[in-house]
């Protein structure tokens, strides 16, 4: 009896690895029962205890507030969205979502065995000259849903195993995605929310985002008025607005923490996309999270720039970036004394080091 059930959990094992593509014992999570919250039973989403408390719908009304006129960021357009007008981001009063699936490919921490639950947004406040999702973040590619919809796509993430719903550009969305998690976390909703945003933020923003997102992933894409001005659709206040919102981000959530299987369930994770020619300043990247934040902050210096949309016509963003470009940005964040370094930038170096 015994053999039978050794041979049955084998060819289970077997079974499950090919699944996975092997990634069953390579990655965290491994072994997680489907749909089990991050962090085990007990643990709940920082939206749950709003709730609880009576305050979450009095948030999705203050947000609400800031879509006429509209000062959902930056750029403070005031156009009145609830009547149809649009402002930079071309973004209506509705969701617009391009697509919504687990995704393997966000850091190993948000994405464990399941996946992270992604959500695309369409359009963009920001819209990068070098933007990798133009159709999406420029065209607007994608469908005009309502709140309900978009509540029951987070459902389904759930029940498809998913560790969290990532908010994949949510910033010009947020009144919206508010209202939709209310109603989701009413039928059973209660995964960590991921805000995953491009970075040009009003802090006063995210201050009405305290107590209900969970992880906060933003981008410092630039640490200079000047290029930022020039690759982002003439946001020069970039800078100065991202590391406000960043700052006011690890305020609420602070270090990355994650659960005993290595999800992430609480923190800060702060992308940097190393460009050709030092434009996006990656020395100073380092050295403001080391000065500012913690040298304990979870940061990922991604190497995978590419030559999109628009870049061609910039002669300094016109390649890829060198093994060197790469390399020099990950020994300036050791030299910062950042210790928690994304693992994937971790091995990408491995890599570029041996392309020299
Ligand atoms: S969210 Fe869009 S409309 Fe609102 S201020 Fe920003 S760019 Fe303008």
């Amino acid at each position: 009896m015994l053999e039978v059930k050794e041979q049955i959990s084998r060819r289970h094992l077997i079974k499950s690895f090919l699944l996975t593509g092997g990634s069953l014992l390579l990655t965290p999570g491994c072994g997680r029962a489907r749909n089990s919250p991050p962090g085990g039973e007990g643990w709940q989403p920082a939206y749950a205890r709003l709730e609880e408390n009576g305050l979450l719908a009095e948030r999705v009304e203050k947000a609400s507030e800031l879509l006429s006129p509209c000062t959902l960021c930056p750029r403070l357009c005031g156009s009145n969205r609830k009547n149809g007008e649009l402002g930079f981001c071309r973004a209506s009063a509705q969701p617009t979502v391009h697509s919504h699936n687990p995704h393997y490919g966000e850091e190993l921490p948000l994405v464990g065995r399941n996946g992270s639950g992604t959500i695309f947004f369409s359009h963009c406040n920001l819209r990068c000259v070098f933007c990798q999702n133009w159709p999406i973040a420029h065209k607007g590619r994608g469908n005009t849903e309502s709140e309900q919809d978009l509540a029951r796509r987070m459902l389904q993430l759930q029940r498809r195993g998913c560790h969290n719903i990532n908010l994949v550009t949510p910033t010009h969305m947020m009144p919206m995605i508010l209202r939709a998690v209310r109603i989701a976390h009413l039928e059973g909703l209660r995964l960590p929310l991921v805000y995953n945003t491009g970075g040009y933020e009003r802090k006063e923003v995210v201050e009405l985002l305290d107590g209900v997102v969970d992880i906060y992933l933003p981008d410092i894409k630039f640490m200079d008025d000047e290029p930022s001005h020039r690759y982002t659709g003439g946001a020069g206040d970039y800078p100065e607005n991202a590391r406000a919102a960043v700052r006011e981000m690890h305020r609420q959530v602070g270090e990355l923490q994650t659960d005993e299987e290595g999800i992430a369930r609480r923190g800060l994770m702060i992308r940097h996309l190393v460009m050709p020619n030092r434009v996006s300043n990656p020395r100073r990247f380092v050295e403001w999270v080391a000065e500012t934040l913690s040298t304990d902050t979870y940061v990922n210096i991604m190497s995978q720039y590419r030559v999109a949309h628009e870049a061609f016509n910039f002669p300094s963003i016109n390649r890829a970036i060198t093994s060197e470009e790469f390399l020099e940005a990950m020994r300036w964040a050791e030299e910062a004394g950042l210790t928690n370094l994304d693992k994937r930038s971790l091995s990408q170096r491995q890599i570029h080091r041996r392309q020299r």
